[in-house]
């Protein structure tokens, strides 16, 4: 699109560094121009970006626009109502700058702060808190969206428009540019979470722990070890810190935020540094570094214990110029043992990965496309442009097609439309209200294209 708003003409990618695309990039002002930068554009053009945190090619349109809402910043809290406004380029880390101090926190939060409000929408994220509180969408009250037509709507889960709502829920951009939203914030009375961690043989007394936490614990995540025989692993379990028990700590009064990355990876590291002996020795270091029993509770800041990968800038150059790709599943609850499965696979190929991560997911919400079903989610990073690697989870992808599963959109870099469509089984519904949102197909994405999505 030509425009005479200020342009650079950039080549970007996701998180994992793969899948790279030329393109425009806009940094609109205004909502008008906005507005106008969409009447004025060809059908299959323009896609929203936020921190460009999702790992594939989901914020990124070959030879198009990137409409980047960095001048939509604005934050308005009504602590009265335990709510925030804000505009959609605004990120989790911002946010959390204002409302921290003030004694609230996010209703659910990914395993960074560097995203923006826009892409925890379209992507519906989740975070370790999904088996009480379900994710991002299920806390959002109302959404302002520029559709395909140019015309700013507003939508909200409760009226005429709900299923307009729904789509942009998990909608990964496709059905217009997010402008601001509303949702819900929780109060803390300390900036500390209460942690308890469980070290756990193998992976079927992980699951079987984690099972049984639920209730207890509004936070839960797990590491594998994945070049250990059994699959041990460390399970860790998180409420709010409250200041009636810790009394006479000074500490726990605090309410505050500060956060400095303290490392910072060059993008000049050689494509083997990842070698077996690095990531057998770093996962043996993390379940070394955690209690053999289980112990009185951890103080840990939100920092330590949502935000630990935001301590080092830029982290994903650690696989060099080729990239990697984050392979994040999940499969229904009584199908646990395909974890296993999955791992004992990856390791016979001797696919090196950091520690993958398990979560058990609650309920999904009413979005089409949004990610979580009742299940287990693994989370694993693995090197990309590896053609063992990559036939083996082609094999995995239809086992996990095969038992009702599903690979997250916001991660994937490299699923078939084949396993895509058996697997977002509403994607029919969510396509009749894309055509409605964006009867010119103004909005693409190269995710859109390679899965055939619209
Ligand atoms: C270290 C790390 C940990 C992570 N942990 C988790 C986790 O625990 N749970 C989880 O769910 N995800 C997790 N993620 C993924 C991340 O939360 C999502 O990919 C999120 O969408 C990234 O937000 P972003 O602002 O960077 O958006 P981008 O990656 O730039 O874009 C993501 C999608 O949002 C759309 N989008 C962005 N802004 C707008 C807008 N204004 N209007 C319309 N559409 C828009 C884009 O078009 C794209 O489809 C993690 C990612 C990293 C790097």
């Amino acid at each position: 699109m030509k425009s005479s708003l200020k342009t650079k003409f950039k080549k970007i990618s996701g998180w994992g560094k793969t899948n790279l695309a030329s393109v425009e990039i806009i940094n609109p002002k205004t909502i008008k121009e906005i507005e106008n930068i969409i009447i004025n554009s060809p059908p299959k053009s323009i896609i929203a970006r936020g921190m460009g945190r999702s790992y594939g090619d989901a914020a990124q349109i070959q030879g198009g626009t990137i409409l980047k809402l960095n001048n939509f910043k604005e934050i308005f809290a009504n602590y009265n109502s335990n709510e925030i406004t804000a505009q959609a380029g605004v990120s989790f880390e911002e946010i959390l700058e204002v409302i921290i101090p003030k004694g609230y926190f996010l209703p659910v939060t990914p395993g960074t702060k560097k995203i923006t409000l826009g892409g925890a929408i379209a992507a519906d994220i989740h975070g370790k808190n999904h088996h009480q509180d379900g994710s991002f969408g299920n806390h959002v009250k109302r959404i302002r969206l520029t559709n395909g037509m140019g015309k700013t709507i507003t939508l909200s889960p409760n009226n005429e428009n709900k299923e307009f709502f729904w789509a942009t829920i998990g909608g990964m951009g496709l059905t217009g540019i997010i402008i601001d939203a509303t949702f819900s914030i929780i109060p803390i009375e300390t900036s500390y979470i209460e942690e308890e961690t469980t070290r756990c043989k193998n992976i079927e007394v992980l699951i079987k722990e984690m099972s049984e936490i639920d209730t207890k614990y509004k936070y839960s995540v797990a590491w594998i070890d994945s070049m250990h025989n059994d699959f041990r692993g460390i399970l860790s379990c998180g409420n709010h810190a409250k200041i009636s028990k810790y009394n006479n700590s000074k500490n726990i009064k605090d309410l505050s935020f500060k956060h400095k990355a303290k490392a910072n990876i060059p993008d000049i590291l050689p494509n083997n540094i990842m070698n077996k002996f690095v990531i057998k020795i770093f996962n043996q270091l993390w379940y070394l570094k955690s209690p053999k029993t289980r112990k009185k509770k951890k103080l840990k800041s939100i920092n330590n214990f949502f935000y630990p990968l935001d301590a080092i800038n830029n982290w994903n150059n650690i696989y060099g110029k080729k990239g990697f790709l984050q392979y994040q599943i999940v499969v229904p609850l009584e199908h646990s043992a395909m974890i296993k499965k999955i791992l004992v696979k990856l390791k016979g190929i001797n696919a090196l990965s950091f520690l993958p991560v398990l979560k058990k997911l609650g309920k999904p919400n009413k979005s089409y496309l949004s990610f979580p079903i009742s299940g287990w989610t693994l989370s694993i990073d693995l090197p990309a442009n590896n053609k063992e690697v990559e036939s083996l989870l082609n094999e995995i992808d239809k086992e996990v097609a095969h038992i009702g599963g599903r690979i997250y959109l916001a991660k994937d870099s490299r699923q078939s439309e084949y396993i895509f469509k058996k697997t977002y089984k509403l994607l029919n519904i969510w396509q009749e209200k894309k055509r409605i949102l964006d009867p010119k197909k103004i909005f693409k994405s190269d995710i859109a294209i390679r899965l055939k999505i619209i």
